[in-house]
């Protein structure tokens, strides 16, 4: 497919728009409008892979559509199985951009991972996506066909139906709002996937925090949090000058007012870096402040840095300070270890096989 191909991508229109779009493509060639619901049909229910499947389209109208529309999907460059069962896929993008996402059966729950951005410019010293850089925004249709690529492989291998969508893969979701505010009305209103299974994960971006709390719907909100001193935090997280963690905290409160939708912090836990229990207490009174959620995460080693992962007493310990001040919190068990998926990795990889790109964050 050329990548400035000129037929726009029906996947990245939020479900009213798709619907008047149609109804004015099918209107100007005399054409009524159940023809438009239909396809809208075919797209949110029907998993169409393109206008071809949409059979009970006349012949020709599927041909009128096919010249002036797409249905955009990722095409597989690669995936990976782990042990344990989470299956990560490398997406092939149709300019030849690489993105991941991850599939993480638990239970009951199979979760999946999604990328908003090719790469990413925040340059997380400890992220080895923050290390290969930005390469480009995602559209809202990118973001929404690795759902529908994804939850058709899921299907295929007998993992079930996606319970729980989080947006933890490659990329600062709140630094690609347009795409991402208008991919989470797709998938809320056009696939009916619930609010409350969706968390928006970010590392702080102040006004897309606010406007994620003014949205009506109870979309989930996760602060990569990681520190809670601010000149630690700086060291792990260059976006903590332009947003420093107080400013972060009020739009949190922002957030948090707005009702029922419960924040979640996320602590990835590095040994000897910001792992010393004197930090506890201090991440307890936010969290607290919050009513949030702490989530301790097992530090994934990336290629970049020699930090490794604390170990596991360290991190208990930790944790029961937290519990001792009344917060709530989980100790996440390391997935798919053996395929490397955590954020960023599998590109990460590739880029240093294929392209033997090792720069400092930003620089690529
Ligand atoms: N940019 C967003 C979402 C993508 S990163 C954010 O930063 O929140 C998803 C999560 O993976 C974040 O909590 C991030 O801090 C964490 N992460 C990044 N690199 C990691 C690593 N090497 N080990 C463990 N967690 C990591
Ligand atoms: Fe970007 Fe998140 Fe990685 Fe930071 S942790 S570099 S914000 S993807």
């Amino acid at each position: 497919m050329p990548p400035d191909s000129p037929r726009s991508d029906l996947l990245g229109l939020e479900p009213d728009l798709l619907q008047q779009e149609l109804e004015r493509f099918f209107a100007a060639r005399g054409k009524p409008p159940f023809r438009a619901r239909q396809v809208v049909r075919w797209i949110f229910e029907g998993d169409a892979q393109g206008v071809d499947d949409m059979t009970d389209l006349p012949l020709e109208e599927r041909k009128a559509l096919a010249a002036a529309y797409e249905l955009r999907e990722p095409e597989v460059d690669t995936v990976a199985r782990s042990s344990d069962g989470t299956a990560k896929h490398l997406w092939r993008l149709h300019d030849g951009e690489l993105v991941e996402s991850v599939l993480i059966p638990a239970g009951d729950r199979l979760t999946l991972c999604i990328s908003s951005q090719a790469g990413c410019a925040m340059g997380c010293t400890f992220c080895a996506t923050g290390w290969g850089g930005f390469r480009r925004h995602l559209t809202a249709g990118e973001i929404v066909s690795q759902f529908r690529a994804s939850r058709r492989w899921a299907a295929e291998e007998g993992y079930g139906p996606i319970t729980n969508l989080v947006y933890m893969g490659m990329g600062e979701p709140l630094a690609n709002r347009e795409a991402v505010m208008s991919s989470l009305t797709i998938l809320n209103q056009g696939y009916r996937f619930g609010a409350r299974r969706i968390t928006v994960s970010t590392v702080g971006v102040v006004p897309g925090i606010r406007e994620l709390a003014r949205r009506p719907e109870q979309f989930r909100l996760a602060l990569s949090l990681h520190a809670p001193d601010e000149a630690l935090r700086r060291e792990l997280i260059p976006l903590e000058k332009r947003w420093p963690l107080p400013e972060v905290l009020d739009a949190l409160r922002e957030f948090d007012a707005a009702g029922g939708k419960r924040i979640t912090f996320e602590y990835t836990m590095i040994d000897g870096v910001n792992d010393d229990p004197s930090l506890a207490p201090r991440l307890a009174t936010m969290a607290r402040d919050l009513r949030a959620f702490v989530n301790l995460i097992p530090f994934n080693p990336i290629p970049y840095r020699d930090w490794g992962a604390s170990p596991p007493d360290r991190v208990a310990h930790f944790a029961r300070v937290l519990e001792e001040r009344g917060v709530d919190v989980a100790v996440r068990e390391p997935r798919g270890r053996d395929i490397d998926a955590a954020c960023g990795q599998l590109r990460a990889h590739a880029l240093v096989q294929v392209e033997g790109r090792r720069g400092a964050p930003g620089t690529t």
